[in-house]
């Protein structure tokens, strides 16, 4: 059996890191940490996302600011209130939580943070720092994935890694920080011939795809690390029968509950073949706001 790396538990630990160096800054009458987040629209998702990420703010002692846009907001809007931001010297990080409703351009919004603002890492020049393996804030997801893999001690020198998927947000600068600690990296994609086969070479597996149960247990390499970043809502009952016919206690909350969460591996066969896995839940979803957490106290840092 696969040993679980425990997402959560790391995510806590990130958590009390930060909190314990916003004490110290406050301790020494330095100013806690704030960070901004925009929230256009009333999209039910974002608004969960957006309620996790002040939850967070709240537990660590950094201050949030909640600024909603009505769902009819222009981008000149959005412009004026990111250029706000921007400029208001008690802000240090400034998140813009996506998908902005349509017909707005979030590209144009991302890009418009200040970059020594933008805690969510997806700004061109901190792109470009990490291109460059230089000091930057990096994307939280791929970032508090390396922070936990490291904490477990494992191995990335010189090993094969996977990366499935080629956002920005998740597989780019995820190939990229692995290639920083000498992994010999692949990013695969859709367009990627004999995915199985790919993927049976990693020894450390990235998925990044979105797409529930993609990965079987008979892609991963026997003994290799998997890590999960797809996290999906499953409501079919023939597609559930598939991909959870190793997970008992899925198909029961689908059948108790309508819908079931899962990540983009199938979890109950990896188990069986993998050396250690990801959960989903539990997995990287709380790392990523431990991530954003670090990411707002580096910029805080960065900007005394
Ligand atoms: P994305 O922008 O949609 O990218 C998905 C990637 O998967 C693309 O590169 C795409 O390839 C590839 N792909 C799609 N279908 C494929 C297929 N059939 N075979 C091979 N590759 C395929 O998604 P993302 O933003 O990176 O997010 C990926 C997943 O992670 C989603 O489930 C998302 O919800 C989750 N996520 C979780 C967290 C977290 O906190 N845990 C954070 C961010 C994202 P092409 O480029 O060729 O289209």
């Amino acid at each position: 059996m696969a040993q679980i790396l425990d997402g959560k538990a790391h995510a806590d630990r990130m958590l009390s890191v930060v909190k314990q160096a916003v004490e110290a800054r406050t301790g020494a009458g330095q100013r806690p940490p704030c960070l901004a987040v925009v929230l256009v629209g009333e999209d039910p998702a974002s608004q969960v996302y957006v309620r996790g990420k002040v939850k967070a703010c709240a537990e660590t002692g950094v201050r949030s600011l909640e600024h909603r846009l009505a769902p009819a907001s222009t981008q000149e809007q959005v412009d004026a209130l990111i250029d706000r931001l921007n400029a208001d010297p008690s802000v240090d990080g400034i998140l813009v939580q996506l998908p902005l409703p349509r017909g707005l351009d979030s590209k144009r919004a991302l890009h418009r943070i200040a970059p020594a603002k933008d805690v969510d890492g997806f700004h061109p020049m901190n792109q470009g720092l990490l291109l460059g393996g230089l000091p930057g804030l990096r994307p939280c997801t791929p970032s508090a994935v390396m922070n936990m893999l490291k904490a477990y001690g494992v191995p990335m020198k010189g090993i094969r890694a996977v990366v499935l998927g080629r956002s920005e947000i998740v597989g780019k600068p995820m190939a990229l920080m692995l290639l920083e600690e000498h992994a010999t990296v692949t990013i695969a994609h859709s367009r990627t011939v004999d995915l199985p086969s790919v993927c049976r070479e990693a020894d450390l597996l990235v998925a990044a795809v979105g797409r529930p149960g993609f990965i079987e247990g008979s892609w991963i390499k026997p003994g290799a690390v998997v890590v999960d970043v797809g996290i999906n809502r499953v409501e079919d009952p023939a597609l559930a029968a598939r991909i959870f016919e190793h997970e008992p206690k899925k198909l029961e909350t689908l059948k108790n509950k309508g819908s079931v969460l899962c990540g983009d591996v199938r979890f109950g066969e990896a188990m069986e073949v993998a050396g250690a896995v990801t959960p989903v839940p539990g997995g990287v979803g709380p790392l990523t706001i431990a991530g954003l957490m670090m990411n707002t106290l580096q910029a805080c840092e960065g900007r005394d």
